[in-house]
């Protein structure tokens, strides 16, 4: 007796489909992801916690001109701002490497160099966004202030301020309703000037100085518990992001908001995935970038000739040929998509959409209108990750983001495949990407853990 053979596709959750055990392991698994989401608000923080993460699973720092062989798990820390963990495998390198790709910062607000001004009884410090937001969403809540100093010196301040119960905030003012009329009636690109993400700092005016009084009230503070004064500024990386802390949504505690999910939320998968996938004979890389938010420039960026140089040293440590690993390796390029939003429907195709708990979502293409800039994966890698994901019973979803002709976006997919290496999108839906607070799913979450860990293994 033959089964009836399943003629049609339909999306099915999480819940439905995996079961209970499932959404129990997934709920646990989200705790884990919590806490590195609160430890790790900046990419320099998020190399922090990821190396902290990696040692304690045997992984140590490597540098360019060490050996290295079979069975190694090592880390290269990239100035501190991006890190390529990987694990050297027992089969011949040529057969490639399993890749996994994800970002690690995220749209903020950092500080001009030359930041500090007094106005009107108030001192602000002046900000540069940093990625795409929607500026009114930083405007009247709690942010933090993270980053470094570097001293003339070359010593480094590290300063986090506004994450402590204890310690003060910063705060961007907003236009009071009764004076909002003529706003209210302008289109929101042009209401919201970035010129206007002044961040207030201080407004008690210190005694003994003939001008500037509040600033200086600043400055003296900076000075006696940083040992830093406005020059410092100069040479420094200070970044704005929300003052508060992931947490549970909904009454079944079924999705996480927080700060930084974009891409967070693929790059702790990634990593736990890489480190838990040790049945494996293939060579592994995780890969956790910077600057994708910005084009994935600079030499922390996806787009420096890093990633060449690494596969380049571990091909010749064993004795492969570069380009061969390369055209052998594959990628999965982790990193968000949108959730169907009910609210906003009419920019979602829901036929070709991500929806919320039916598992880690699938992009073949990103880019915009016209499929322009984008690596577009064959449907034989398609194919090859179906199959990969479908004999390790993860839930996944196959998505485009949003309905074509109405935006788009793009991820380091592109980059790799330039290196001659395949490369696929996959990663978590977020619903209200880009904002201060964005939300995802934890069942979402875990089938993105479980996804990487089969293609690791696969
Ligand atoms: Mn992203
Ligand atoms: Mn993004």
């Amino acid at each position: 007796m033959s089964e009836k053979t399943n003629l049609s596709y339909e999306k099915k959750t999480v819940y439905d489909q995996a079961g209970s055990k499932v959404v129990e392991e997934a709920y646990d698994y989200a705790k884990g992801y919590v806490k590195y989401l609160d430890a790790a608000k900046t990419e320099r923080e998020a190399v922090c916690e990821s190396v902290k993460i990696a040692e304690a699973a045997g992984y140590r720092a490597w540098n360019f001109g060490e050996p290295m062989k079979a069975g190694d798990k090592l880390y290269y820390n990239n100035r501190g701002k991006n890190i390529f963990l990987f694990r050297i495998g027992t089969e011949p390198i040529n057969n490639g490497i399993r890749i996994t790709a994800a970002h690690i910062d995220s749209p903020r607000l950092d500080l001009k160099p030359v930041p500090l001004y007094e106005e009107s009884g108030m001192s602000f410090l002046k900000t540069h966004y940093y990625g795409g937001i929607r500026k009114y969403q930083w405007l009247a809540m709690p942010l933090a202030l993270h980053g470094v100093v570097i001293k003339q010196d070359g010593t480094p301040v590290e300063i986090v301020v506004g994450e402590d119960e204890n310690d003060p905030v910063m705060y961007i003012t907003d236009l009071l309703p009764h004076l909002a009329r003529a706003q209210a009636g302008k289109p929101l690109n042009d209401v919201f000037s970035a010129e206007k993400l002044n961040i207030l700092v201080g407004s008690r005016p210190v005694e003994g100085e003939d001008k500037d009084k509040v600033k200086m009230g600043v400055l003296n503070y900076l000075n006696e518990k940083y040992g830093i004064t406005e020059d410092d500024f100069l040479s420094a990386e200070l970044c704005i992001v929300p003052a508060a802390r992931a947490r549970d949504v909904g009454f079944d505690r079924s999705m996480i908001c927080a700060y930084g999910h974009d891409d967070r939320v693929c790059a702790y998968p990634s990593l736990t995935a890489m480190i838990d996938s040790t049945d494996t004979t293939h060579t592994a890389m995780c890969l956790l970038v910077d600057k994708e938010e910005t084009g994935s420039d600079g030499v922390t960026g996806m787009q420096s000739s890093l990633i060449t140089d690494v596969i380049d040293e571990i091909a010749k440590a064993m004795g492969g040929n570069a380009a061969a690993v390369r055209a052998n390796s594959k990628c999965l390029s982790s990193d968000v998509t949108a959730t169907y939003d009910p609210n906003y429907a009419d920019v979602y195709e829901l036929r070709n959409a991500s929806l919320i708990g039916c598992g880690v979502s699938i992009c073949k293409y990103t880019g915009s209108g016209g499929k322009s800039g984008t690596s577009d994966a064959s449907a034989e890698l398609v194919g090859w990750v179906r199959r990969c994901l479908n004999e390790a019973g993860v839930v996944w979803q196959i998505c485009e983001l949003g309905k074509t002709d109405v935006g788009g976006g793009g991820t380091v997919a592109k980059y790799m495949a330039k290196h001659n290496v395949d490369t696929i999108d996959i990663g978590v839906g977020v619903l209200s990407m880009h904002a201060p607070y964005e939300l995802i799913s934890k069942v979402d979450l875990y089938e993105a853990y479980r996804a990487f860990k089969a293609f690791y293994q696969f």
